[in-house]
């Protein structure tokens, strides 16, 4: 099985190429290497025979026409974005360019592919777009997202994915691709850019700076370790029905205060300092059109598809924060380059 994976030198994205090299299929890995694309988070496969790597800006159709014409993929997931809602709000132009014009790229170089294959090629080739739950807004108190709720997006990262959801959709619809979505939930786990929130207070706490949390810290977000994600996507890809979305999420809705007290007590254990980890956390002002909650309704991906999640909040964020003390190797560079612009702090929350 060929697979093309887009953004697989990104977070979920290099979660998604280990898993399938590991499983033996033959994975080209498409990635612009932006900030937030390394190929050290591949660094566990890159002696494998069945990877490749293409250094490609989803945006430049050349480029991607060639990797459909020499790879020939049997399946595409498209993972490839700007994925930090922060960054979107201070520079929205990448995230139009990249999630939205960088996804009719994708659909378009798919079609060209799957209109010159034979039946049987035809028959078998899919099509999966990542997307995120971030595309429905904010929910109050009570209840679930599920595949039918309207699109309501908040921010312009929010906004990109929604329009890119929408193309995948009528290219299924007005050309026939072979398409499936996915709309998964806040995703933790090793490998996560340092700064997203997880992260970010890990090695902050570490090094003894401020633990930055925003508003009150009442914002909830449902969290799935990221290599829960990664079987779902590779599942959804496999089986998912076309045309159709499947949400995805471990029903782990936690609020922000939190997590970030988890993971102090987590340090406390592992990395024990003189004072709690507790006392570094500061309120910070909210960030503009912050969502109060999402919360994912998994039923159609667990009932239709057999998909479940094999941690709980508990365990992954165990393994994760643990990772994060064994692997300085990955995240030093990343840390340091971040913060010489002081950047964090404010960059802070997925
Ligand atoms: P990430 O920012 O860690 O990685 C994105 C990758 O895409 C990077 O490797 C980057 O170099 C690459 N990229 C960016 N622009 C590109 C371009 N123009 N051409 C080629 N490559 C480009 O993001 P992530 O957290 O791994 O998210 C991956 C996907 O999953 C995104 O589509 C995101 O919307 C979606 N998603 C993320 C979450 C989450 O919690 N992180 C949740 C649900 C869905």
């Amino acid at each position: 099985m060929r697979i093309l994976v887009t953004g697989g030198a990104g977070f979920i994205g290099s979660a998604v190429v280990r898993h399938l090299v590991g499983l033996g299929a033959e994975v080209l890995t498409v990635d612009k290497l932006t900030y937030a694309g390394n190929l050290e988070s591949l660094r566990t496969i890159e002696n494998a025979p069945n990877h490749r790597f293409l250094k490609a800006d989803i945006c430049d159709r050349g480029a991607i026409a060639e990797a459909f014409a020499s790879f020939r993929p049997e399946r595409v997931y498209h993972l490839a974005a700007e994925s930090h809602v922060d960054r979107s709000i201070t520079g929205a132009a990448d995230f139009v360019n990249t999630n939205v014009f960088g996804t009719f790229t994708m659909l378009e170089a798919a079609r060209a592919h799957y209109a010159g294959l034979s039946a049987e090629e035809k028959a078998a080739f899919r099509f999966l777009h990542v997307s995120t739950d971030e595309v429905y807004g904010s929910l109050g108190p009570d209840g679930l997202f599920t595949e039918t709720t309207p699109y309501d997006p908040s921010s312009p990262y929010s906004a990109s994915k929604a329009a890119s959801d929408h193309l995948a959709v009528a290219w299924h619809r007005t050309y026939g691709l072979p398409v499936v979505i996915s709309n998964c939930s806040n995703n933790y786990g090793p490998y996560h850019f340092p700064e997203k929130l997880i992260p970010l207070i890990i090695l902050n706490a570490l090094h003894g700076k401020p633990l930055p949390v925003y508003g009150d810290g009442s914002n909830i977000r449902d969290w799935l370790y990221v290599e829960d994600h990664a079987k779902a996507i590779h599942l959804i890809g496999s089986k998912g029905r076309f045309g159709e979305k499947y949400n995805v999420g471990g029903r782990n809705e936690r609020k922000n205060i939190d997590v970030v007290r988890r993971v102090c007590a987590i340090l406390d254990d592992a990395a024990p300092k003189a004072e709690k980890h507790e006392s570094l956390i500061r309120f910070v002002t909210d960030r503009p059109g912050h969502d109060h909650r999402y919360a994912i309704d998994a039923t159609k991906l667990e009932s239709e598809l057999g998909w479940r999640a094999e941690e709980t909040f508990e365990t992954g964020i165990d393994k994760t924060v643990r990772w994060y003390l064994a692997n300085e190797w990955w995240w030093r560079p990343l840390r340091d380059k971040v913060y010489a612009g002081e950047r964090l702090g404010v960059l802070n929350q997925a």
